[in-house]
């Protein structure tokens, strides 16, 4: 018999009457079966959250030992929870286990946060006429967080929204995506084995068309943690009405490599980076702009470093590159190349696609209007592009709808300082790829890549009302 996985609301498990089938990505066997929430599951999932954030406020201290105690059971039951994550996504078993550590790293941190919440002196005194008054702020929780996420680290993406909204106060209804309900089944186990009370955590199982709607349209959620694709985000912001949103959504990131680099360094991580997870990452290196003089160079190790990679089984400690999500995703990327390469383009390595398994393809002589160009492309593929000055390689970069983050290696202080300055992102790594995120810094894209910043420090700002108060003496 298949395990079977169900939503859980106000601290117990709930069954309903429709069920799906969740399949190892990389075998395509059944991994188990999980329940599908309807409009009734969410109403309840909302109401046990807004029940239990009125009817039992949790102190700071308690939410920190609460999260902390779950940022150490994710690491005691780390082996199984890399191994659902592998079998779900098709992420290698040594990604897995690396995003189980940073989960429960965004667990501590949002843990801490959960005791710096703290407000400022406003020195109203100092108005004309207000000598008799004293004014603070506090921050307090906004009540009912929504939490969307993705499936490509379904984890610890899942952690950024959950610890930071707990941390706050707050009480959570979470959606995780439909390809990886097993890793939320396990996060919201782990959170009730920390001491977290009943209603605080509710989960809902199932399609975002069927449910989505109906979590933007509930009035008592007050604020949206989403992450996902430009055009769900889009078409949530637009449902949500005066009610504040945090959006983190693709992005089709450059990066820089200018002559003066260490070219070891920047051809090393530009290609590991690309096909990590698949290159199913937000800040996947997708666009490599090498400026002339390296650019054969560049090439050329990047393919002969390509042709070391592993592909094959997740689970096989030495695969470098797994299954994309689907066989549909695949085909889509494959589609992408193959438009590119009536358009122009070369493949200098990979292309050929088995099943959900697509090589990882480095392309060249790609332009603009091609899809590998301006779109996500979001799978294992990335396009070298050779460019003469900085200030060209600078346009192309920015000439994106997205904006999360870029990469630049440089050995010049004047090269990294203007990239710094003029990238349009939210954030400029330089000497490190675009993918480079630590957990604990601010988090975020600009233009169509969302709005907000995540990281627990930054989003518990966005989490938390600001609220004044004056005290007449
Ligand atoms: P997606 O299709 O947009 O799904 C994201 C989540 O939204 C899933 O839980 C999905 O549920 C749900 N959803 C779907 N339709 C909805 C609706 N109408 N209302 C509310 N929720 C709805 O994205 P994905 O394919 O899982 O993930 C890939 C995308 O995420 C890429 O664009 C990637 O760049 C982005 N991403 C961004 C970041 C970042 O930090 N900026 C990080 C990781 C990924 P179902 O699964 O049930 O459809």
């Amino acid at each position: 018999m298949l395990p079977e996985y169900r939503l859980f609301i106000n601290g117990e498990w709930v069954a309903t009457e429709q069920k799906d089938i969740v399949i190892n990505k990389a075998t395509s066997e059944p991994l188990g079966e999980y329940y599908l929430a309807g409009l009734v599951e969410v109403e309840a999932a909302v109401t046990a959250a807004l029940n239990a954030f009125r009817r039992e406020k949790i102190d700071p201290y308690r939410r920190y030992e609460i999260l902390k105690r779950a940022s150490e059971l994710l690491l005691e039951r780390r082996e199984d929870l890399a191994l659902t994550i592998s079998q779900e996504v098709g992420k290698t078993l040594k990604e897995a286990r690396g995003e189980v550590s940073r989960a429960s790293q965004t667990l501590l941190l949002s843990a801490e946060e959960a005791k710096r919440l703290q407000g400022e002196i406003v020195p109203i005194e100092g108005s004309p006429g207000n000598a008799n008054r004293r004014a603070w702020t506090v921050r307090v929780p906004r009540g009912v967080v929504c939490a969307i996420t993705p499936f490509n680290a379904p984890l610890n993406l899942s952690c950024h929204k959950i610890g930071p909204a707990l941390a706050a106060g707050n009480a959570v209804v979470y959606k995780p995506a439909s390809a990886t309900p097993i890793i939320g089944a396990k996060l919201c186990q782990v959170l009730a084995d920390a001491g977290l009370p009943a209603g605080y955590l509710n989960m809902i199982l199932g399609s975002g068309a069927v449910v989505g709607d109906a979590l933007a349209k509930d009035e008592r959620i007050s604020f949206y943690s989403f992450t996902g694709s430009p055009e769900v985000g889009l078409r949530l912001k637009n449902s949500v009405g005066f009610r504040p949103v945090t959006l983190e959504l693709g992005s089709n990131s450059p990066n820089i490599v200018h002559s003066d680099a260490d070219l070891s360094l920047a051809v090393e991580a530009c290609t590991r980076s690309a096909f990590a997870n698949a290159g199913q990452l937000c800040i996947s290196v997708q666009r490599v702009y090498v400026q002339r003089r390296v650019y054969d160079e560049f090439c050329r190790r990047a393919v002969a470093l390509t042709r070391t990679l592993k592909m094959g089984n997740p689970l096989d400690t030495d695969t470098d590159i797994g299954p994309m999500i689907s066989e549909a995703e695949a085909r889509r990327a494959e589609s992408w190349i193959e438009e590119a390469v009536a358009g122009g383009a070369r493949v200098l390595v990979g292309g050929q696609r088995r099943g959900a398994w697509l090589e990882p393809t480095i392309l060249t002589d790609v332009t603009p209007p091609m899809k590998v160009c301006t779109q996500e492309i979001f799978a294992p593929v990335f396009s070298i592009i050779p460019y003469d000055t900085i200030d060209e390689a600078i346009a192309m970069a920015n000439d994106s709808r997205y904006g999360i983050q870029a990469g630049v290696f440089t050995n010049s202080l004047d090269v990294a300082t203007r990239c710094a300055l003029e990238l349009e992102y939210g954030s400029v790594i330089i000497n490190d790829v675009s993918t480079f995120r630590a957990d604990l810094m601010p988090y975020g894209g600009v233009k169509e890549s969302g709005t907000g910043k995540e990281g627990p420090r930054y989003v518990i700002r966005e989490m938390t009302e600001e609220k004044l108060v004056v005290l007449r003496i």
